[in-house]
């Protein structure tokens, strides 16, 4: 077990046994290597469509907390929220998109267009509103690079795409995503046949909640 302070460029990985009680840090992740050696930062957005009056309430603070506490069953990150960043904007409703990576293009547009700059030390995730995600019939969520999108406001969908920003792909995939971390676990399953953070949800109730060794060991660099 590592002991020694976090290092720039990266961030600390914890494992949960079931066997201990404590989080256990087993090492530290060099989030991708297009940007080695950069602290990584997440930066909340919260997006919503210019006829509506309100932004979507999620909280940073309690993402910080499910991120950095228990929930995080497994495998968790030290997170800190940037607050120097421009953290609200509004897209145009008539171009939300249908696709999902489409829908991400307009809202980092949007994003650009509002004086947001793009810090290329930091992960963006944007919080969209109801009116935005009916836009999307079916995803929950989308990530690409360093940008991801929340359509849903939930935690968990958040996870997940922080999941791809980290290089997991989805457990019914082999490992497809383009970063240095190769997630090549030998058994792959059908999608919605598991609570894994990597998986589909099922229906209404999202029970996701761990990750497997596999995935941790993914991600865990030294
Ligand atoms: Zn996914």
């Amino acid at each position: 077990m590592r002991t020694t302070a976090p290092t720039e460029g990266y961030i600390n990985v914890f494992v949960r046994h079931h066997s201990i009680t404590e989080n256990k840090k087993i090492g530290r992740l060099q989030v991708e290597s297009r940007r080695p050696e950069r602290e990584e930062t997440y930066a909340v957005v919260l997006v919503k469509t210019d006829d509506e009056t309100n932004y979507p309430s999620f909280d940073k603070e309690y993402l910080k907390t499910f991120l950095n506490t228990n929930s995080f069953n497994q495998i968790f990150i030290e997170w800190t929220p940037s607050n120097q960043e421009k953290d609200k904007i509004s897209i145009c409703s008539s171009l939300a998109k249908s696709s999902s990576g489409e829908l991400l293009d307009e809202i980092r547009n949007a994003y650009r267009a509002q004086g947001g700059i793009f810090n290329s030390n930091y992960s963006y995730i944007f919080i969209t509103s109801d009116s935005v995600s009916k836009n999307i019939a079916t995803a929950n969520g989308v990530a690409r690079g360093q940008f991801c999108a929340i359509f849903n406001r939930s935690v968990i969908t958040t996870v997940h795409e922080l999941g791809h920003l980290l290089g997991l792909s989805h457990i019914f995939e082999d490992g497809q995503q383009s970063t240095r971390i190769d997630f090549r676990c030998k058994r792959t399953v059908n999608k919605f046949r598991t609570t894994n953070f990597m998986d589909y949800p099922t229906g209404e109730n999202d029970r996701r909640n761990w990750f497997s060794r596999c995935q941790c060991r993914s991600i865990h660099t030294e």
